[in-house]
């Protein structure tokens, strides 16, 4: 989850570049190594009939949560999401979990107890077990540090890299609500430009989008299904929000990709959200990040196959359009038809 639009803002940190440098210059693996720095989770094989995935993200307080609007078990469940999140995006199963903490001084047990309650809340249903971590005083606000371990049958990772032209783009769920929720939660605060206007919208749309935001839920059953039964040749999750996280399928893949933005498919909450503040909803799908909903590509000979069976089951899942020639670039096809590039840099430019 550490999410490129946040460290956008520190000069020293413009993640992508600094990625690129760390990857290019320091990431080695060895004969063991699948997948090293540059997708969801790292992919070792280390035994004989599973490939271990490793994935690791960092909370901090003020850029990643708020502690006027996040209780420390929300911020405790989101953690957890965030990585179980890629371990869906890689078509495994999470296992096993490592914490750390970086504590203030004036803070108090029962706090830490709550985070805990929320890390556990989120990670049970899905079996993870804690197994370690570590923990420390803080001079600068919580810093909460997750690893979790996953494992997937040698073979069957859904990776960044397998976009073929003519696949088609498939999300689930919903797009843009957790940026919606993380608005509101601002406007609630003063951290918005905007006024806040409570009336507007429904109480029920409210929580909806502050629950999306705070409470996000993994598709780890819908990434092992995806790999189980070879449907997918990429995948990833949305974390940064679609533009910049296809981006990355993309570059991975050496691709490009046509987006039906009359195609995106929006709660009706979020649709509520975007009338009454006079945006664009399709702006907030394409640009809103931290959804943890998974996005992938799958060709054109197992779209039936696809569609038909996530129907029976009922996996919400949404074409949201097709892969093209690198050549093509990204850009969406508005609903009047025209051809729009979309551009990566996402949150920031938004606001
Ligand atoms: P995600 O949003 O899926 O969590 P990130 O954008 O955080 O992914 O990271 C993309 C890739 O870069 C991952 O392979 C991750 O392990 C790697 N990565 C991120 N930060 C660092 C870092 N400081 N050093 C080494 N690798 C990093
Ligand atoms: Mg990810």
């Amino acid at each position: 989850m550490a999410s490129p639009r946040r460290v956008y803002t520190h000069p020293a940190l413009r993640e992508f570049d600094l990625i690129r440098t760390i990857r290019r210059r320091f990431g080695r693996g060895d004969a063991f190594v699948v997948q090293s720095i540059g997708d969801d989770a790292a992919i070792v094989a280390a035994r004989p009939h599973q490939w271990d995935l490793l994935t690791t993200d960092l909370l901090a307080e003020g850029v990643h949560f708020d502690l006027r609007t996040a209780t420390f078990a929300d911020v405790g469940f989101r953690a957890v999401a965030a990585n179980l999140s890629d371990i869906a995006a890689m078509g495994g199963q999470p296992r096993y979990l490592l914490v750390v903490l970086a504590v203030p001084r004036d803070a108090a047990g029962s706090q830490i107890q709550q985070l805990y309650q929320g890390i556990m809340a989120a990670g049970r249903p899905h079996g993870v077990r804690l197994i370690g971590g570590d923990t420390s005083a803080s001079t600068g606000g919580w810093f909460i540090s997750l690893t979790l371990i996953g494992s997937v049958p040698p073979g069957r990772a859904l990776l960044r890299r397998g976009a073929r032209i003519g696949d088609g783009i498939y999300v689930t769920g919903t797009l843009g609500d957790a940026l919606a929720g993380l608005s509101l939660l601002k406007e609630s605060t003063g951290r918005s430009r905007r006024r806040s206007s409570p009336a507007s919208l429904s109480s029920r749309h409210r929580r909806f989008l502050i629950q999306r935001h705070l409470r996000p839920t993994a598709r780890v059953g819908i990434g092992r299904w995806l790999s189980t039964n070879r449907l997918a040749t990429s995948a990833i999750d949305l974390s940064d929000g679609l533009s910049g996280d296809l981006g990355h399928i993309c570059k991975e893949s050496r691709v490009g990709a046509e987006v039906d933005t009359a195609a995106l498919p929006l709660s009706s909450a979020c649709l509520a959200f975007a009338a009454a503040r006079k945006i664009d909803p399709s702006a907030l799908a394409l640009t809103g990040g931290e959804d943890y909903e998974l996005l992938f590509t799958t060709p054109a000979h197992l779209k039936t196959t696809l569609e038909r069976t996530a129907g029976q089951r009922g996996i919400p899942l949404t074409r949201i359009g097709t892969i093209r020639p690198a050549r093509s670039g990204i850009y969406a096809i508005t609903g009047e038809g025209r051809r729009q590039p979309i551009s990566v840099t996402s949150y920031e430019h938004f606001r």
